[in-house]
């Protein structure tokens, strides 16, 4: 059954039809006009975790909550406020930032503006980090998320990746 602001995998485009068996939730929040853009985004996360861990079921992932604002994008393996879980949610933000991590070269924290696209895919490949360390036992601590989000960024935004690497 269809909920209002809830777009079933079934009906969007040939595109996207692969993309994931979870169900997407837009929150008002987030204008119509962008929906497209954000499962765009999340096909893009999808494939570049689908490459990185291919032992990992990225399809075991129910929901995937879209949110303009708010205060930090999440990883529910329980499930949140009536949604089944594994949830991922992401909160669509102006800025971005990274945790530190000296082993990883961040050295100091820096809230960065960033593009949505950036913005939208590297939350989602730290939070689909998080359901991959669930998944398959490991520690559940921020270096792995963390040296995704990167990895990701040195290729798709290498002036952002160097930014958040120097002093
Ligand atoms: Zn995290």
């Amino acid at each position: 059954m269809m909920t209002p602001g809830t777009l079933p995998a079934t009906t969007r485009n040939d595109n996207m039809a692969t993309a994931t068996t979870g169900e997407i939730v837009f929150r008002k929040s987030v204008p119509q006009s962008m929906h497209g853009k954000f499962l765009g985004w999340l096909e893009e996360a999808l494939a570049w975790m689908r490459d990185k861990h291919p032992a990992t079921d990225f399809d075991g992932v129910r929901h995937y909550v879209f949110n303009r604002g708010g205060y930090r994008s999440r990883y529910y393996r329980k499930g949140r406020r009536g949604l089944e879980g594994p949830v991922v949610m992401i909160a669509w933000t102006e800025c971005m930032s990274l945790y530190v991590m000296r082993s990883l070269g961040i050295t100091t924290q820096k809230r960065l503006a960033v593009p949505g696209r950036v913005r939208v895919v590297s939350a989602l490949i730290h939070e689909l980090t998080h359901h991959h360390q669930h998944e398959q036992g490991l520690p559940r601590g921020e270096v792995l998320t963390t040296a995704n989000e990167l990895e990701w960024l040195q290729v798709a935004a290498p002036t952002l990746h160097q930014k958040f690497l120097s002093e």
